[in-house]
């Protein structure tokens, strides 16, 4: 089970919701974990996010109802059931014979 920024597997965090697709997008596990501190829970990291989706429920705002649409920010990754594309491995420089002599 991931909780904390520091359990992600994954090189890159990718993060779509289905109600604001332009919010979608991939950030570096370096960069969230030096903004929110790798021990960060993975709720709050999207929370932060996504805090200016207009379909995210306010905290401490009025509940809008039961059948408002919410915001579903989430991390593709985690929990689908897709397999995770893994990152392109590193790739191996040839060293190319150039006849130095
Ligand atoms: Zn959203």
């Amino acid at each position: 089970m991931l909780d904390r920024l520091s359990d992600f597997p994954w090189v890159i965090v990718r993060v779509g919701c289905a109600l604001c697709p332009h919010r979608s997008g991939q950030y570096r596990l370096a960069r969230l974990a030096e903004k929110f501190g790798a021990e960060a829970e993975l709720d709050e990291v999207i929370d932060r996010i996504a805090f200016d989706c207009p379909w995210r429920p306010k905290p401490g705002g009025r509940d809008r109802g039961k059948y408002h649409p919410r915001c579903k920010a989430r991390f593709i990754d985690v929990g689908g059931p897709v397999p995770p594309d893994m990152p392109p491995p590193m790739r191996v420089l040839k060293v190319i014979d150039g006849g130095k002599s």
